[in-house]
């Protein structure tokens, strides 16, 4: 049986504690995961400083670049390796891991070392009292040692977006990869020593959150700074855990995210984008729309055509051809899935359509299916709208004005992003100013340019990423002034 090990140190580590993964498609068992405890944390946390003050630590940033440059290289070359451990950890569709997953984790090296290289840092002359001149200028250190706690729906890809940066800021990194999705993280474990990363660079500790190693890496006191995408709730636990010793996080959390629909909107377009918004990936996408919100005029209309969208998805494994929906990652998160489906008929929803598990053949019954569900007739305040279902499901409400349109976008805690259809630019831009999101899309969704900025606000995370702004986090920037 596959057995998925810490990676410590340049070497792959037993614990002797293991738990299953298993596969969402069908629940078989992949392999077993080796859970590594306090002790395994610590050596982790103990390589990782000590490559700091090592070869890591000495190199210059253009010999940083090129070994940078390897890693995506040597990911591209095991692209099948890559890929199949992904569609196997999460049962996305294989069309889907390997346009945007796999490619993206390759890219978050070589764009942030570009990045790195090629950013300048500010310098000023000021004039002394004493009649003289001195110069000032910023020099970036890394951070340190940085912790890097990520979720499962886009393992390889959210993790190698922030391992990317803080490695190409010189920083060493200890990634948590979720208990859920343990095979990517550790596969690039093999690219760092087959492209000659140095030891301790790059560690993995498998395990949990509570009392396993998310816990133990996260206040572990050799740990400079956290950064960790996955549910508000947990951030709440991780900032506690950071705030002895006071080290800073970087957090990419929850969201409830809206979707506003113009009766003007190039109509065909707006049902592709926002039935992609609402179903990709499963509905397991931190950027999903879970509310729509469509202008009157053409609601109903609008309903149909998305529920005519939702039925036609394929639902199946994921090298099937033409699949558009896989399972959700684990039975237990199902569970929560059909609770608010239930919910929903329990609070009187008017069920559009699905609302339920859908008859899978032989093996594939035991895997973590659920319907793409749409709902319509819930008032705002239910929980249906109001919480955060991370399934392929959404709640869709009309509405009149751009007035009400934003105030309906901004009724939530959550503030991670927005979807805007319409054609007109005087609407378009005043959405983009007043909707409370860090990211707001005009008739398009999970359009990314890595050189910009990526975060939610309000309850949607703290801080941004992404181009310059990674700098912000994985750097210390020291002002040197020198009287002239
Ligand atoms: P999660 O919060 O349950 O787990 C994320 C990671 O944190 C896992 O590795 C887990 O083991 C670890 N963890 C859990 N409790 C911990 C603790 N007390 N201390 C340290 N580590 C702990 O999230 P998930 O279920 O894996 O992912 C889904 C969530 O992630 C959704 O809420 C989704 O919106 C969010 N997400 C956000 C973004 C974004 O960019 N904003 C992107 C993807 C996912």
């Amino acid at each position: 049986m596959h057995q998925y090990l810490n990676f410590i140190n340049g070497e792959f580590v037993a614990t002797g504690k293991t738990f299953e993964n298993h596969a969402p498609v069908d629940n078989r068992v992949l392999g077993l995961v080796h859970e590594a405890g306090e002790r395994e944390v610590d050596a982790a946390v103990g390589a990782a400083r000590a490559a700091l003050k090592g070869d890591w630590g000495r190199m210059s940033v253009v010999k940083r670049v090129e070994l940078l440059y390897a890693v995506a290289d040597e990911i591209n070359r095991r692209f099948d390796d890559f890929l199949q451990a992904e569609v196997a950890d999460t049962g996305k569709p294989l069309s889907l891991a390997s346009h945007i997953d796999i490619p993206r984790g390759a890219a978050n090296f070589k764009v942030f070392a570009d990045i790195v290289k090629n950013v300048p840092t500010e310098s000023f002359e000021m004039a002394t009292p004493d009649g003289g001149t001195a110069l000032s200028y910023a020099l970036r250190s890394p951070l340190g040692v940085v912790a890097v706690v990520c979720p499962w729906n886009l393992p390889l890809l959210l993790m190698t977006w922030k391992v990317g940066p803080a490695l190409a800021c010189g920083n060493t990194v200890i990634v948590k990869p979720s208990e859920e999705t343990p095979a990517t993280a550790t596969l690039l474990g093999e690219v760092m020593n087959a492209v000659g990363v140095p030891k301790g660079v790059y560690n993995v500790v498998h395990g949990f959150g509570p009392g396993s190693a998310g816990e133990f890496l996260t206040r572990h006191p050799g740990v400079n700074g956290i950064t960790f995408t996955g549910e508000t709730r947990t951030g709440e636990a991780i900032m506690a855990a950071a705030a002895k010793g006071v080290r800073p996080v970087s957090f990419e959390l929850g969201g409830k995210n809206a979707g506003i629909v113009f009766a003007d909107a190039d109509f065909d377009k707006a049902v592709a984008g926002i039935t992609r918004s609402a179903f990709e990936n499963c509905g397991q996408v931190c950027l999903g729309t879970e509310r729509v919100y469509v202008q009157r005029p053409i609601f109903d209309r609008f309903v149909q055509a998305l529920k005519e969208k939702a039925q036609a998805l394929k639902v199946g494994p994921s090298e099937e051809p033409g699949v558009g929906l896989g399972p959700l990652i684990s039975a237990e998160h199902r569970a929560k899935v059909l609770g608010y489906y239930e919910k929903a008929k329990a609070e009187g929803a008017t069920v559009v359509t699905g609302g339920g598990v859908p008859d899978m053949p032989g093996a594939l019954a035991q895997g973590h299916w659920v319907q793409p569900t749409l709902w319509t007739g819930l008032p705002e305040s239910s929980p249906i709208v109001r919480e955060e279902i991370f399934g392929p499901c959404c709640h869709i409400a009309p509405f009149d004005t751009v007035d009400e349109a934003i105030a309906l976008a901004n009724a939530t805690h959550y503030g991670l992003a927005t979807t805007v259809w319409t054609q007109n630019l005087a609407t378009a831009h005043r959405m983009a100013r007043e909707v409370e999101v860090g990211l707001c899309w005009i008739n398009s969704w999970f359009l990314r340019d890595l050189r910009t900025a990526f975060g939610g606000a309000k309850a949607s995370g703290i801080g941004r990423e992404g181009g310059v702004h990674s700098l912000e986090f994985y750097t210390e920037l020291r002002n040197v002034m020198v009287k002239l």
